[in-house]
Parts: C-alpha cells; structure tokens; sequence
C-alpha cells in the first residue's frame, strides 16, 4: 500500500471510536500526518500565503491550518480525514468571494486548491481540461498563444472554481451563455471521499446541479473540462463621463441591453456610477468589448456599429480609451487589488419594458445618498478618499439567455420568456476594518430600496446572482421554487449524511 495512503487509513481508525461514533480530533494533525508537506500552520510563512483573500474581511480570519492537496486523491483523503473528525472547513479557489466565511473559516481547516494546476488541451482543441486551483490569468496565458479561449472570468486573479460554480459572466456570454454553461465535465470529490465525474453521460444530476448551485452543497471539484473555441484578440474601449450625465447615458445602455446586444452576440458590456475625488466626484464609466474586430484595422478606427450610439456622446468624455489585445492584457488592465475590505450585493431588475430605464435613472439618486452618508462618515485623509463606492449595471439580455439553454440549461432559472434582466450590483471597497458593519447595514438598506422600487413599478425579477451576493441573500429562492426542490433533491442523493451540509461552512447552503 502507497505509505501516503497507509498514513490516511491509519488516521481514519484513529479517528473513529470502537462503537462506529466520530469524535473530534485535531484535524491538522491528521492532516500532517496523512498528506506530509500539504499543511501549514498559523506562523509560518506559506500559511500567512495562503491566508490572502481579495478582501479583508475574508483575510481577517484565522484557520487552525490550511491544507494544499497536491492531487485529487489528496482532496479525497482531506475529505475522509475532515468528515471522520466532524471537523469543520472551508475550501478557497482563487479566494475572490467578498465576504468572511465565504472561503475561509475561524478555527476551522480550509482547503486550498492552489496546488491543483494541471492545464491540457485535447487533441480537437475543443476542450481544456483546468485544475481547480488555476485562476483566469494562467488559462489565458496558456490559450491566447494557441489562439483559443474559454468562457471563463473577466478579470486576471479571479479563481477558476467560484466563477464557474456561482455561474460567470464572460466577455463571450453573448454568443455561449455563462462559464457554468459551458463545462463539459466536473471531476468532483463527493463527501464520502468517493472521485466522480459529472458529464452528460455520467451522474446528469449532479452535472446540472453543478451548474450555478455551488460546490458548498455537493462537493470539492478538482477538474473542470470546458469548452473552447478558435478566439483572437479582442476590441476594448473604455469611456468615463462626468457622473450628471447619467442620464442621457442610461437610457442608451438601456437599449443597447433590449435591443443592441441580441443583435451582435460577439458584443459584450457594463456600466458603472463610482465616487472618485481625482475624477471630480461622481463619474460614469462605461466598458465595451467585442470578440471579432477585423484583424487589418488599428483599434481606434474600429467601433462595432452596436456601440455606435455612444459615439454622439463621446467627445463628453473624460477618459476615451480603445485598444485591441489579447484576453490576458484585457483581463489584467482591469483588475482590481486586494487588500481592502469589500462588499458586493447585487439584485437583477427587468428591463424589457421602455419604462426600465427611467426605474434605472431613478436608483442613481437612490445610490448618491447612501453614497453621500457613507462619505460623511469616512472623510477623506490628507486627500486620500478611504471608501470607494460602485454601482454597476451588468445586461442580461436575451441573446445571453438564450444560449444559456443551448448546452442542456443550468440552475438559475433564468426563462428567456420574462425577457431581459439588469442585474444591479453595488459595490463597496473601505480600509477601516471598525466601518464593516455601517456599510454593511447601509449596502444591505439600499439593496431593499431598490427591490422596493422595481417592486412598485412593476419591474422586480428577484434573481440574485450568487457570485456578486452577500450571505443575507436568499440566492436559492432566487432560482425558483421547482429549481431549488430540484438541487436539494441532488444534494441529499450525492451527499446523503449531511456531512457537507453540516460541515462545509460558510457559502451559500440550499436549507
Ligand atoms: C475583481 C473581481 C472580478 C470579478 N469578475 C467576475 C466576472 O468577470 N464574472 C463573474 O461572473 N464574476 C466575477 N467576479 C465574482 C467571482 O465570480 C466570485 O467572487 C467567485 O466566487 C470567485 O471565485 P474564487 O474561486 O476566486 O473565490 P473563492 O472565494 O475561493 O470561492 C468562492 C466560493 O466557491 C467555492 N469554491 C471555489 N472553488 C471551488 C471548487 N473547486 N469546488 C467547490 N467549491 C469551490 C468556495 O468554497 C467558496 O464557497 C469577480 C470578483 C472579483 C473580486
């Protein structure tokens, strides 16, 4: 028997009393013992490493130890090892999810995938099989070269595993729906310890439950096999006005949302509303991205008429910036820094009615004073602004919805028929951990505001997207009813002792 393996039985007799009862052990030492060179420890450097999260307030945690599994049986023995000792864990991808608790627990183990890397192409280049512990840089890197892309994360540092797992929105949604709907298998381990895979042709319900219901209620997911496809470079152009011109501005995004964006699926778009003191104070910032510019003309003399719209209004702007690069160039010059504290909630209104775009005119006064009451109690310090507001507009518009059906469907529940969604997202980043519950109060007043108002006027949707989602949301009873029945079927079959359910903390659980 392989000694690594020995080591794991060993600890899982330990573990477990004569009369067949669990009992809690030290689970980092089982660890230690069973996967040598996989644990750190509070004070030494590589847990200090891993204890890095996009946002503090994930980082303000402490585990008794992370674990790093080398390989997906080293997943499946930590599994073993967790659950025979009833002992409490997280499991962090790339660590972007905003909350605390959300991939990262208080004296609790939590698994880090960082080490599960591995990257192949298939022969057809049809599929890449990525690691769960890659984020969306080392993907592009490796498949910009080979002139190949994935529906995958926007940004560079994003984890692989959360993206895909809540859903994600790609530059290519337009033309395949989200990342979720775009994987062709997930190698998972289950709560037994037990490796499978869920595909079309092997255990279907898991494979649709993975689709937008989160690892947390089914399992770890070591290997996602995804689609991909002949890609070049892309156009980007970013356009930032000053903020009271929000209102000529939303009503042409609103279209763009109900009647631009279906018509070229290579399109894709956001718009956000910020506070920023070297801008002036309020200020728009919209991004534009298409996947097929002509590969002879320099980026500046190639707008997509679909954009065009924007043109009458550029010469307002105060930053006009267009470039075509590759996905990996994109997706770094938008980044974002870790290192502050971090709040995203979000809640999707219907747009299809002309009516929707004044519903989004209106949420602007709406943000400005939550925004105005935050400023006011975060004063800016020798002219540094230590709170940073956002209120972003992400289109969910037909043509999205409707490839998201192509491949077999997800779980969100997203019917095309109801017609297109904004999902309306808010954003805070703040130093001063002493502030997290003010904007956490406030973030959450303000997201009820705006349900409330979209309510009146008749143009609520209630869908949460999981990804930009604070725990106080009901993001399960956002899928439906029927969807959600049907993921707590899946959970209970694939997980049938609960053990995940009890044990796996933090994220969002189906009840
Ligand atoms: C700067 C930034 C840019 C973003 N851009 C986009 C974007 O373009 N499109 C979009 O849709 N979203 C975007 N997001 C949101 C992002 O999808 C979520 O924050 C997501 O949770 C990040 O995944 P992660 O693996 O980095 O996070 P983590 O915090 O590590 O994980 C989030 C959750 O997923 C679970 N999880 C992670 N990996 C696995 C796995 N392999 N198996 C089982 N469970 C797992 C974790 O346990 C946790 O519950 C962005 C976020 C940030 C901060």
């Amino acid at each position: 028997m392989h000694s690594q393996t020995f080591n794991a039985v060993a600890v899982l007799l330990l573990a477990t009393r004569s009369n067949g009862h669990k009992q809690k052990g030290d689970a980092c030492l089982a660890l230690s013992k069973a996967l040598p060179g996989q644990v750190s420890f509070p004070n030494s450097t590589l847990y200090a490493i891993e204890n890095n999260y996009w946002s503090q307030r994930q980082a303000a945690l402490e585990p008794s130890c992370f674990v790093a599994p080398s390989k997906t049986a080293d997943v499946s023995t930590a599994i073993k090892i967790l659950t025979s000792l009833d002992q409490p864990f997280s499991v962090k991808g790339g660590g972007h999810a905003a909350f605390p608790g959300a991939s990262n627990v208080e004296d609790g183990v939590t698994i880090d995938l960082f080490r599960l890397t591995e990257m192949t192409i298939s022969a057809d280049r049809k599929t890449v099989s990525v690691g769960a512990g890659n984020r969306w840089i080392n993907v592009s890197e490796t498949l910009d070269p080979l002139g190949l892309a994935v529906v995958g994360g926007r940004v560079s540092d994003v984890g692989v595993g959360g993206l895909i797992l809540g859903g994600g929105i790609s530059y290519f949604s337009g033309r395949y729906g989200w990342a979720c709907d775009n994987v062709r298998n997930y190698e998972v381990v289950l709560s037994s310890g037990k490796i499978v895979n869920a595909s079309p042709a092997a255990n279907r319900d898991l494979y649709w439950a993975l689709r937008g219901g989160a690892g947390t209620n089914f399992g770890v997911v070591t290997r996602f096999d995804l689609a991909s496809f002949e890609q070049g470079d892309l156009w980007h152009r970013s356009l930032i006005f000053p903020g009271q011109l929000n209102t000529t501005l939303i009503p042409i995004f609103h279209n763009l949302t109900v009647n631009g964006l279906p018509s070229d699926p290579a399109a894709h778009t956001y718009f956000l509303l910020t506070y920023l003191e070297q801008l002036g104070g309020f200020a728009v910032l919209t991004s534009q991205f298409h996947s097929t510019p002509p590969p002879s003309l320099p980026a500046q003399e190639f707008i997509p008429s679909i954009f065009s719209p924007f043109n009458a209004v550029a010469q307002a702007a105060i930053v006009n910036t267009t470039t075509i690069a590759n996905i990996s160039t994109v997706s770094q010059s938008i980044s974002q820094p870790s290192g502050s504290q971090q709040i995203w909630m979000n809640v999707a209104v219907s747009v299809a009615s002309p009516s929707a775009s004044q519903l989004l005119i209106d949420i602007v006064p709406l943000w400005q004073s939550y925004v105005a009451n935050l400023l006011s109690q975060v004063p800016s310090s020798n002219g540094t602004q230590l709170l940073t507001p956002y209120l972003i507009f992400q289109p969910m518009s037909s043509n999205i919805l409707t490839a998201m059906q192509v491949a077999g469907g997800n779980t969100l529940g997203l019917d095309v028929k109801r017609g297109p969604r904004m999902i309306v997202q808010l954003s805070v980043t703040w130093s001063d951990a002493g502030l997290n519950r003010l904007v956490e109060k406030k973030t959450k007043e303000l997201i009820d505001d705006i349900n409330k108002l979209a309510k009146r006027r008749n143009l609520d949707d209630g869908f949460v997207y999981m990804n930009y989602a604070e725990p106080s949301q009901d993001v399960f009873s956002s899928y439906g009813r029927e969807n959600k029945d049907r993921l707590k079927r899946v959970a209970r079959k694939y997980d049938p002792t609960e053990e995940l359910k009890r044990l796996w903390r933090g994220y969002f659980k189906l009840g």
